[in-house]
């Protein structure tokens, strides 16, 4: 009796600790961010220095960002601890991986995407995702560069700190077809300028309407064209971006 009363107690309280463990550590929403190390140097690089800007915000706001480079961590099981899914410089090749990432931004799953991660053509073979980004692939400019960008948007979260126009850090840019602005869905929060072209040495964009950020209202997600190189956080205006962008996806309501 006495030794069951103890047992009975020593539950009550490890259940408290743990509670209140949890309560002080309860991370704000939780993101996960995938990556792969085997693809362009310049996109490893981009999320060697994503994450570290990641894990330092996450530590300052009180989210927690867990990072992978197992793009088999796309499945239902792991997503369900996520409200927040980050592809830095890759996406999903197969169809379970694929699948699993359907099911989680149709479960309000929110999703921020970063340059190369937006990339399809005819060789990716994945509708869902091209009606989902609202764009195909279709130029670049080379060598990276760095590009004047104007914000049409800054009523949105993600871009509300941002001025009319900034100058942003050296990236590779890409330009789409079909343009993702022409889809009822999807809301242009920044675009390249006109002043820009024409744009690059190698391979020259000469032209035309190209958004650079956006998202498909049908969803929470972001895509950013950025994630080219070392230097992409290198603007403080642009960076406010990368953090307001996050909080607005991470955000339960
Ligand atoms: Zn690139």
């Amino acid at each position: 009796m006495k030794r069951n009363l103890l047992k009975t107690a020593l539950s009550l309280f490890i259940l408290l600790i743990g509670q209140t463990t949890t309560f002080a550590q309860s991370p704000k929403f939780r993101v996960l961010a995938l990556y792969s190390t085997n693809v362009e140097s310049d996109h490893v690089d981009f999320a060697m220095q994503a994450m570290k800007f990641y894990s330092r915000f996450a530590a300052e706001k009180g989210f927690a960002f867990d990072t992978t480079s197992r793009w088999e961590d796309l499945n239902n099981e792991k997503l369900k601890n996520y409200q927040v899914v980050v592809w830095l410089n890759e996406f999903p090749h197969n169809q379970a991986q694929r699948s699993a990432f359907e099911k989680f931004m149709a479960n309000g799953g929110a999703w921020l995407g970063f340059h190369v991660s937006g990339y399809n053509d005819k060789y990716t073979k994945w509708p869902w995702f091209v009606s989902f980004l609202g764009a195909t692939f279709y130029n670049n400019n080379w060598p990276p560069l760095p590009a004047k960008m104007i914000v049409d948007d800054n009523t949105h979260p993600a871009t509300k700190r941002l001025p009319k126009t900034y100058t942003a850090p050296i990236c590779e840019w890409y330009g789409w077809k079909p343009n993702p602005r022409d889809n009822k869905d999807i809301r242009v929060l920044m675009t390249l300028s006109p002043e820009n072209y024409p744009l690059g040495k190698k391979d020259i964009i000469t032209g035309g309407d190209i958004p650079v950020v956006w998202t498909n209202t049908k969803y929470k997600m972001i895509y950013m064209n950025m994630g080219h190189g070392d230097k992409n956080f290198d603007s403080d205006v642009q960076n406010m971006m990368f953090e307001d962008a996050i909080i607005w996806l991470g955000d339960k309501k």
